[in-house]
């Protein structure tokens, strides 16, 4: 059982860039969906002409007619269509509500998916979802190589958790007083979405990109994953939503040798090594992999166990049953 576990992680990956190719691929989906509703292939530029053929030969073995459909596969992170099943992000629904003052009941229903999986396994869409958090992953990535290669990098500045509560509200009454969706504008799966589907369809970029450019400088330069731990309104309704999930990691103390190389791996900065997972928990299990004793598990439980000190297996424990069996004990 463990190693599966411990293979998690690699799934994790392969799902963030499966998210992320999808979010590629459906500009060009739609493009080419428009060029067969509209029969005009020889009316097509040259560069169409190429879209249009690649298109083509990825969707003929599964698509026998493009203008139908390619309806399954639509949208992004942020609302989007997947092989039918409707799904909304539950900012999205909160942002609408507040903007729109009205209820829409087949967007809150398109949300009760990621609602429920958040209510089992937490913030897990930060960490396995997100197209933001992939590229924020592959940026810590690039941190660890600038400095191992002796560039130092300070991104230990510490701020406030619940600053990202107070960005949520803020939105949420920009939203219901100028009918305006604000938090999509700084919200980076929406951003990365959105960007992505511009720059294919009218072959530029908008001014969200220059915002995530600078949310990624923030991470490399100022605090490690600071913009989804301190900043993104997202993060913070999927934490509250998670606060008591089902499915959490937890440290088994005994062959724990307190290495800390899961707190090393831990991009969110929390502390595994001491049973510290709490809310921000994205159960990413990159803290599993790195575990060499195969320490850290999945339980089930809504609560994370109390700080169980040190690892059995560790120098400190070892220490202290060393000293107190070479105490004398008292006699009478
Ligand atoms: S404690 Fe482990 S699972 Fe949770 S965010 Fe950190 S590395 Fe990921
Ligand atoms: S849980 Fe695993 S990785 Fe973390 S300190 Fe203990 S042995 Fe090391």
């Amino acid at each position: 059982m463990i190693s599966i576990w411990k293979n998690l992680n690699k799934l994790r990956w392969f799902v963030l860039l499966l998210v992320f190719t999808l979010l590629v691929l459906l500009p060009y989906f739609h493009v080419y969906q428009n060029f067969t509703s509209a029969h005009a292939y020889d009316l097509l530029a040259d560069s169409e002409k190429e879209i249009y053929d690649i298109m083509e030969w990825i969707t003929s073995p599964f698509v026998s007619d493009p203008a139908r459909d390619l309806n399954a596969l639509k949208g992004t992170t942020w609302s989007g269509t997947l092989f039918g099943l409707k799904l909304s992000d539950p900012l999205a629904f909160l942002a609408h509500i507040a903007s729109t003052q009205s209820f829409y009941w087949a967007l809150f229903v398109s949300t009760l998916i990621p609602i429920g999986l958040t209510m089992l396994l937490g913030r897990f869409y930060c960490g396995w979802i997100c197209p933001g958090g992939l590229i924020y992953d592959l940026a810590d990535k690039l941190a660890e190589w600038i400095k191992r290669a002796g560039v130092p990098l300070r991104r230990n500045r510490k701020f406030d958790l619940r600053l990202k509560y107070i960005v949520l509200l803020v939105g949420i009454l920009i939203s219901a007083f100028t009918s305006w969706v604000a938090l999509s504008t700084i919200y980076p799966p929406a951003i990365v979405g959105r960007e992505i589907y511009y720059y294919v369809t009218t072959g530029a970029l908008g001014a969200g990109t220059g915002f995530f450019v600078f949310t990624l400088l923030f991470d490399l330069l100022v605090a490690r994953h600071g913009f989804c731990r301190y900043v993104c309104p997202g993060g913070g309704v999927y934490a509250l939503l998670g606060k008591y999930r089902l499915f959490r990691i937890q440290r088994k103390v005994e062959p724990c040798n307190d290495c800390g190389k899961c707190n090393k791996a831990c991009m969110f900065v929390l502390d595994p090594m001491r049973d510290g997972f709490g809310i921000e928990c994205n159960n990413c299990t990159a803290c599993i992999a790195a575990c060499p004793e195969d320490a850290l598990v999945f339980v089930r439980g809504i609560k994370d166990c109390a700080d169980q000190g040190p690892g059995h297996a560790g120098p400190i424990y070892m220490k202290k049953i060393a000293e107190e069996k070479s105490t004398p004990k008292e006699i009478g």
